[in-house]
């Protein structure tokens, strides 16, 4: 292989499904203008993939996700395969999702100015292991003790959740490592006091692992006074980890501080993958409307420029989306303005110069 082709990577951009393709159109047109040795391999829209069968369909993505180093995803309400496949198959254990304010972002809040840290959601265990079933079962398995308080008697479901010390350590690293590149501080939060086989647990675990990174700052709150502190008091956070639920939980409320789902980027990054999509789902309300905001999405691939290591370009997109709402003439409609999804685009393209 010549170095001139070495250099070159692959994306895989997966569209997804519903209104999704429309924000990952318009930030592919930005993506293309940047001119980088990228190949880009763009998959079909769910509603062409939903052609093959489920079990066609998944080879079909799950190979084309395999030939790239990288992947752009939509959203999916379940037709597109490949988001479990990246994120419990190639073990991307941790979802990081930046809470950035930027001048012209709508936030709820009177001071948003300043508020700049990522929160990292352990991305594999916890409630998501997908282990459910009949409480009647778990009555039968002899696992509730007499400490349980489980007071009815009747029918009933449950769900495990599991923490395992592997997993949080690498979860624990990664946080280290990134706030170590930040400003140096790791505020970890779970239900510590009524969880303390688990979440207790898993802070404690995270605390330990401190001990490699005396430079790194930590503190530990119970996770309803982290909801709180996230709308009246999220300047000082840095990095703050947590683990699956929560984190899915507190990173849509993290969202809303900022404006809304419409702004809110994510990358999933495991030891030897990473794939990148906007946190917000398939707005199927709003699918054909050309009003969706593609910023999550946009702002989704600039993490993956950085991944790639085109750190220069995806500074440029980073500013040039940053100058867009600053200017406050291109602002899509979930932000109060009146711009088209592709008209923002446009603004971002032009703001690249
Ligand atoms: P999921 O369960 O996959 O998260 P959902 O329908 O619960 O899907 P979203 O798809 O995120 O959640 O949509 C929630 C609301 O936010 C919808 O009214 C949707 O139109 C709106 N929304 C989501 N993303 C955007 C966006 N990028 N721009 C504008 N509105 C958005």
């Amino acid at each position: 292989m010549s170095n001139a082709s070495r250099d070159r990577r692959t994306v895989c951009v997966i569209p997804g499904d519903d209104a999704a393709p429309e924000g990952v159109n318009a930030s592919l047109r930005v993506l293309l203008s940047l001119g980088l040795p990228i190949d880009w391999d763009v998959l079909p829209i769910g509603a062409e993939l939903a052609e093959l069968d489920v079990a066609e369909r998944e080879r079909f993505v799950h190979d084309r996700i395999d030939a790239a180093d990288t992947c752009l995803f939509g959203s999916t309400n379940g037709t597109t395969p490949g988001a479990t496949y990246m994120r419990w198959g190639r073990r991307t254990y941790a979802n990081v999702r930046p809470v950035r304010w930027r001048p012209g972002f709508r936030s709820p809040l009177a001071q948003p100015d300043g508020i700049d840290y990522v929160i990292v959601r352990e991305n594999l265990e916890d409630a998501y292991i997908g282990v459910m079933g009949d409480a009647e079962a778990l009555r039968a398995s002899g696992l509730i003790g007499p400490k349980a308080r489980l007071v009815w008697e009747g029918e009933g479901r449950f769900a495990v959740k599991v923490i395992t010390r592997p997993g949080t350590e690498a979860v624990a690293r990664f946080s280290y490592e990134l706030a170590r590149k930040r400003r140096g501080k790791l505020t970890v939060s779970a239900k510590t006091n009524m969880l303390p086989k688990t979440d207790r647990y898993f802070c404690d675990i995270v605390r330990e692992i401190g001990a490699e990174y005396p430079d790194v700052a930590f503190e530990q709150y119970i996770v309803a006074d982290m909801a709180h502190r996230l709308v009246l008091r999220p300047h000082g956070l840095d990095v703050l980890l947590l683990p699956n639920l929560y984190g899915d939980v507190l990173s849509d409320e993290a969202a809303a501080t900022l404006g809304g789902m419409g702004l809110a980027p994510s990358g999933c990054y495991g030891d030897d993958y990473a794939y990148f999509e906007s946190a917000h789902g398939t707005a199927p309300d709003i699918v054909g409307q050309g009003i969706l905001n593609p910023t999550g999405t946009l702002l989704s691939a600039v993490m993956m420029l950085e991944y790639l290591g085109f750190t220069d370009a995806a500074r440029r997109v980073d500013d040039a989306v940053s100058a867009v709402y600053a200017a406050g003439e291109h602002i899509p409609p979930d932000q109060g303005g009146t711009a088209s999804t592709d008209a923002f685009a446009d603004a971002v393209l032009a703001a690249l110069g």
